[in-house]
């Protein structure tokens, strides 16, 4: 079922553009569109110096559904079951439509990456159940000043069991198995036999998200949501058993800090995602220059992210972006950010 691309390109990482429609706040501040799909690789830039363009394996327009955007990456779900790392992450500025690509609107009108991921994974296992039987797992993290939560440890009442006495969560350390597949040690890891069930977890994961950011006081566009799934298979004829991993990451927003009226804490946070985001944009530069030394120690996101990033690993970036002129330096920043992974 592979192609041949599929193949050969162990370790390079692909990258789509996704240009989100104008929004209604931004309609009503009568913005300027700045930014604009030219054909199915390339996006035009409006700046005050004239246009710049961007070249992508793919970009997205305003118009395009989800189901488009899941056409494109169905492909690496079989490649997971397959036995490689996958991994789908999307970056951009807070409001450019990151949760809306890999999760979907609050409504799940219109279901985004991830719950399309978790169908698609156990319709491809029911019909190769003949042949093969499968174990699915899941951690959920988050990330936030450089701390991981273990999105499955309940954040209200009963967990407090687990809460050390300064009161933060059961510390989870990233720990790499003797293959180099990385497991979130201290986090719990939870068994699902259908697409449902997995789901569940997934909105179980989402509401812990948000009741520790209402308790921390901050937006959970402030932190990074990274949830494992691994894939066991084992061939029923012969006992092979191969395992596969797809990680799906709603990167904190890119965006700089304001300079001014900034708290603290706001900074403080601002400086560890810029620190995690480069790093990420290191780690991936590193790869595609093939250079010998790849900085995956450098922040605590990279090391998460280190078994899906290079070696055989199979990523897709997915780089959202606003169309307007109120958001035309962020978005240059991203395009810029998203191109030096190329
Ligand atoms: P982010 O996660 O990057 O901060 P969101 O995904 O929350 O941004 O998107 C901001 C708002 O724009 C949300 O209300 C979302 O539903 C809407 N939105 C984003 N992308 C699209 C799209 N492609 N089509 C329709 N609405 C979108
Ligand atoms: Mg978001």
């Amino acid at each position: 079922q592979l192609d041949q691309y599929e193949k050969t390109t162990a370790g390079k990482i692909r990258v789509f553009c996704r240009i989100r429609p104008v929004s209604r706040a931004e309609a009503a501040q009568g913005g300027a569109i700045v930014v604009e799909k030219i054909d199915e690789y390339s996006v035009t830039v409006e700046t005050p110096r004239g246009p710049r363009e961007f070249q992508f394996d793919k970009v997205f327009s305003a118009e395009a559904s989800q189901e488009d955007l899941f056409h494109d990456t169905s492909r690496l779900i079989q490649l997971a079951i397959d036995g490689y790392n996958v991994c789908v992450f999307a970056y951009g500025q807070t409001g450019s439509g990151k949760t809306f690509t890999m999760v979907g609107d609050k409504e799940q009108k219109n279901p985004g990456i991830i719950p399309r991921a978790f169908n698609a994974m156990f319709d491809i296992m029911r019909e190769n159940s003949s042949k093969f039987s499968f174990k699915v797992s899941a951690y959920m993290l988050e990330l936030y000043n450089d701390r991981l939560q273990d999105l499955f440890a309940s954040q209200a009442g009963e967990a407090h069991a687990h809460t050390q006495s300064h009161g933060q969560a059961r510390r989870v350390e990233i720990k790499r198995n003797r293959k180099g597949v990385v497991f979130a040690q201290g986090a719990e890891t939870k068994e699902a036999s259908s697409a449902q069930e997995l789901y569940a977890l997934f909105q179980q994961a989402c509401a812990n998200r948000h009741i520790s950011a209402t308790k921390m006081n901050m937006e959970s566009s402030r932190s990074h949501l990274i949830v494992g799934i691994m894939v066991e298979s084992r061939n029923l004829t012969n006992g092979s058993v191969s395992s596969g991993k797809l990680s799906l990451v709603d990167l904190a927003g890119s965006e700089r800090a304001a300079k001014t009226g900034a708290k603290d804490h706001q900074l403080k946070e601002a400086n560890s995602i810029n620190k995690s985001l480069s790093a990420l944009g290191d780690v991936i530069s590193a790869l595609s220059a093939e250079l010998p030394h790849v900085p995956y120690r450098n922040s605590k996101l990279t090391q998460v992210m280190q078994d899906s990033l290079g070696g055989n690993a199979k990523t897709l970036m997915i780089v959202n972006i606003s169309p307007t002129e109120y958001n035309l330096d962020e978005t240059l920043t991203s395009l810029i950010y998203a191109t030096r992974v190329k």
